[in-house]
């Protein structure tokens, strides 16, 4: 079973991603760790991204795709069960995702998307506040502390964090809607997009997901 995982800021998805990977024994593939990783360890694709950023430029496509090989192949040899995270994000890469895919002998993947209506995003992303001591998280929404600013944990001093203000937000999700859309419609053009309400708490969305799951599999 292959999976790529879509959501929005704030829709959960690292959580589900997680829960995911750990129900159904998946491996996690995340373009973004793969690269991070391949930074750390400096091997020769990493040397060439790591030069590349230091120009502020972009990392491309093909980089990205020899990245996504060089992470899938060893895995192979003992899994044909692949969640795709952060990857694919423009059409081109889902045509890639779909070669790869066919190369490595797996499954096309489903794609899982994850929505919640945008107003619901702002305040769970704005309402945030964080304790930098404990690292408690609470939401003025959703999950205030008892005492506004302060911790309930250990009493320390909440704070908010700099790109979690309306405007930045607003901007975060408009972006991550231009940016997905045409992907989501490839997918579901092909037959292959389950969208889940993600409205709820992370067990009411999870059992949404593997109900979907079991349903198509
Ligand atoms: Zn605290």
């Amino acid at each position: 079973m292959n999976l790529v995982l879509f959501g929005p800021p704030g829709s959960g998805k690292g959580t589900q991603s997680q829960r995911l990977v750990e129900s159904y024994s998946l491996s996690h593939i995340s373009t973004g760790d793969a690269l991070r990783e391949a930074i750390r360890k400096r091997t020769p694709l990493g040397l060439q991204a790591q030069a590349i950023i230091a120009r502020g430029e972009l990392v491309s496509d093909a980089l990205v795709t020899s990245l996504l090989r060089e992470k899938i192949a060893p895995l192979r040899e003992n899994t044909d069960s692949f969640l795709f995270d952060g990857y694919p994000r423009t059409v081109p890469q889902a045509a890639t995702l779909a070669e790869i895919c066919d190369e490595f002998r797996l499954q096309p993947p489903a794609t899982l998307n994850l929505h919640v209506p945008d107003e619901l995003l702002i305040r769970r992303l704005t309402g945030r506040r964080i304790c930098p001591s404990c690292g408690e998280v609470f939401n003025i929404y959703f999950k205030p502390s008892t005492l506004a600013g302060v911790c309930d944990v250990c009493a320390g001093p909440l704070v908010k964090r700099v790109d979690d203000d309306p405007e930045t937000t607003r901007e975060r999700l408009r972006i991550y809607h231009d940016q997905s859309s045409p992907v989501l419609d490839y997918y579901a053009e092909r037959g292959v997009l389950y969208t889940i309400d993600a409205n709820g708490t992370t067990d009411e969305v999870f059992e949404k997901i593997r109900s979907v799951i079991e349903e198509h599999y």
